[in-house]
Parts: structure tokens; C-alpha cells; sequence
């Protein structure tokens, strides 16, 4: 049995008449960028998120970057984040000229620890960049009220979480900006590059609607330097037609993830301490947490090895992610040294990412966790 990590043809094969059809009326159109399309797109994408305003852009790399640049970010300027995440978060930081600084994350969700933030900050800090990662809100309370107390900005990168909550609350909704992205391989995939950034301060929509086309308003007046962020017509199109499963595909996740949380304890695996579960820690019961499972992500004894074996029972995996970003090269100016972010350090030592999306059947689950069993003997 083969099995990939993501296969995207399996849901292709279920929307493909209506895919064609929506990128055939783009066509027929020849509006490719902006546009109707476009605005539908973000007013769809504004309701599902809690949000007043949507603005649809080039990337999720670019709906970070804009949101830092309506919010005036730049040198002399820190901006705190979590160094487990996809390097875009920091990199849009540092590529204004601020400084990222990271702050450890929590070892059960993998997502910033609310506790250690407050002694990062400095009288230099204008925002918190918190990530809802593989699709797991992080505990947005505490950080809500750190900003609050301390005036920062907050913007969430829930370019692995549309759709997941926290406490009754989407994903993007929380904060000042929410950005999301629509790589091909997050749960709300485009047939290329796209991104959104969400809010709902009528002034911060207004400029980064105006930095999308080059901080130009009225046309060929330029107040602002912005860029060219624009989102096109066809993946609008197409993620229109998407959004309508989004729901139905993020539930199909959440059970092939509590399928597997069942078998791999079954098995023996988590009572003798080779796997550790992805616990979500706000149940989508009781206080409304809702986990959407970008990724389906463990902690495992003997990662490397068993990564081997797994590839050679053809069973698609991934690091996500191998090297945090304060120890990357590129940010070695920074200053921070191994053994600065423990928890951080420790996960990228030992995570591992399993198949988990929606078309998987039970006999491709059943097929992971016994190759996972037979590893661990
Ligand atoms: C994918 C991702 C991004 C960047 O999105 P792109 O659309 O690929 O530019 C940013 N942050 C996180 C956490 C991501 O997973």
C-alpha cells in the first residue's frame, strides 16, 4: 500500500466538474486579477471568519507583510513570535527591518507559551505574532490580554487554521489582523499561490487595501509605498467553489485524527511512551476549542529511524518543522544560542506529521498505525 502525506487528486477527483467550470468562467471573463471574483471571495471569506472586512492577497507571506506594513512596523521595531512555525512568519519581520524575537512554546500544543511572552517584552515591542499551528488555535486569552495591557498589535497567522476555533471564536477573528493563506497543501487550497488577511477596523482595511496596489489612491497617486499583492481571479474562482467543503473536509480530519489517536493507544504505543498524542487541549465540546488538523502531527521516540521505516513502507511523512527558526543561519545576528528555546528545540527533534487528510480510508489508517506498531516491535 502506498500511501502520501497529501493527496490532492483524491479531492480533485470529487469538485472537478465545478472547477472546471469556475476557472471556464474566468476564462470566458478575461478579468484575472481583482475584480468581482475576487470581492466575492472576500466577502465569503469575512463571514466564515467572524470578520467585518477580508482583503484578498498574493500570498499568505504577503497577507503577513502587509498587515505588518499597515501597522507602520519597521527598524528599531521588535515583533514577537514563536520560533516553531513556517519560516514566513519571522522572515516578513525581518525583512521590514524589525527584529523578530522568539519566545518558547508550549510542549502539548505546540503553539506559543502565554506565560514567557511578557519578560520578551520591551519598550521596542509593537506586536505579537501568534500562529495557530497545524491547525490548533493557541491559547488566545492570555495573549489577548498581554496585548491590551502593554498596547500591542496582534496578528494572528492562521495560514494553517481556517476554520478552527477558540472558544466559540474563528481563527483570525481574535486579534487586530488574521491572515490566511491558500497555498495548495492548507486546508483551503488554491490551484496556486493566494492569501487573505482579515479584520474588522474599517481604517486598517482601507490601507491595506490601498498598500494591495501600491499605496496608490486616487489612481497613479501614491501617498504610501505599498506593493503589487493582488489576488487573481482564478484562484478566487476556484476557492469560492472550495470554501462550500471546507467545513465538511476539516470534520473528515478531526476524525481520522481521533481514529488514529484510538488505535495508536490501543496498540500500546502512547502507554509505553513511543508516541506522544497531539492533544487538543480546547475540545471542540465543552469550551468550543476546534482543532481542523492542517497536519496530524506526533512527538516520537527514535524520530529518525522510525521516519526511515515509514518511508520504506511507502507511507508519506514530513518534518514540520526540523530546524527552529532562532537557530536557522539566516537569523544568526540575532544572537540566541542553543538551549535558549528548550521546548521549541526538542519538538523539532522529535515531530512527526502522518497522512490525515480527508479522503484517507480506514484501511490506509490502519495500514500507518500497524507499520508505526511493528516499528516499535
Ligand atoms: C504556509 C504558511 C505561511 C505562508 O503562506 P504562503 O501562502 O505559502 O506564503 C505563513 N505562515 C504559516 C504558519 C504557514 O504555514
Amino acid at each position: 500500500m502506498r500511501i502520501l502525506l497529501l493527496d490532492l487528486k483524491a479531492q480533485y477527483a470529487a469538485i472537478k466538474d465545478e472547477v472546471k467550470k469556475a476557472v471556464d468562467d474566468v476564462l470566458e471573463s478575461q478579468h484575472f486579477i481583482l475584480g468581482p471574483k475576487v470581492e466575492e471571495l472576500e466577502k465569503n471569506i469575512a463571514l466564515y471568519s467572524q470578520t467585518k472586512y477580508a482583503v484578498g492577497v498574493s500570498s499568505g507571506t504577503d497577507a503577513l507583510l502587509v498587515s505588518l506594513m499597515a501597522l507602520s512596523i519597521g527598524p528599531g521595531d521588535e515583533v514577537i513570535t514563536t520560533p516553531f512555525t513556517f519560516f514566513a512568519t519571522a522572515g516578513v519581520i525581518s525583512r521590514l527591518g524589525a527584529r523578530p524575537v522568539f519566545v518558547d512554546i508550549d510542549p502539548v500544543t505546540y503553539n506559543i507559551d502565554p506565560p514567557k511572552i511578557e519578560r520578551a517584552i520591551t519598550n521596542k515591542t509593537k506586536a505579537i505574532i501568534p500562529i495557530h499551528l497545524f491547525g490548533q488555535c493557541a491559547d488566545m486569552n492570555p495573549i489577548l490580554e498581554i496585548a491590551k495591557k502593554h498596547n500591542l498589535y496582534i496578528i494572528e497567522d492562521a495560514a494553517q487554521s481556517i476554520g478552527a476555533e477558540y472558544k466559540g471564536q474563528k481563527a483570525g477573528s481574535m486579534g487586530d489582523l488574521g491572515i490566511f493563506s491558500f497555498f495548495p497543501s492548507k486546508n483551503l487550497g488554491g490551484i496556486g499561490d493566494g492569501g487573505m488577511v482579515v479584520m474588522s477596523d474599517k481604517g486598517l482595511y482601507e490601507r491595506i487595501k490601498m498598500l494591495r496596489v501600491h499605496g496608490m489612491e486616487p489612481k497613479y497617486y501614491h501617498r504610501t509605498v505599498g506593493g503589487n499583492f493582488r489576488l487573481d481571479a482564478l484562484q478566487a474562482a476556484v476557492l469560492i467553489v472550495k470554501l462550500k467543503y471546507l467545513d465538511g473536509w476539516s470534520r473528515k480530519r478531526q476524525e481520522n485524527a481521533a481514529y488514529y489517536d484510538k488505535k495508536l493507544k490501543e496498540a500500546g504505543l502512547v502507554d509505553k511512551g513511543f508516541v506522544k498524542i497531539p492533544i487538543p487541549v480546547y475540545k471542540p465540546t465543552g469550551d468550543k476549542n476546534y482543532h481542523i488538523y492542517n497536519q496530524y502531527t506526533l512527538l516520537v521516540k527514535d524520530r529518525d529511524k522510525l521516519l526511515v521505516h515509514l518511508k520504506e513502507n511507502a507511507i508519506g511523512t514530513e518534518i514540520y518543522y526540523p530546524l527552529p527558526l532562532h537557530a536557522q543561519e539566516c537569523f544568526k545576528d540575532l544572537g540566541y544560542k542553543k538551549g535558549n528555546l528548550p521546548v521549541a528545540e526538542e519538538a523539532a527533534g522529535s515531530v512527526l506529521s502522518l497522512p490525515v487528510y480527508p479522503e484517507l480510508t480506514a484501511d490506509e489508517k490502519d495500514y500507518v498505525v500497524g507499520t508505526i506498531a511493528e516499528f516499535y516491535g
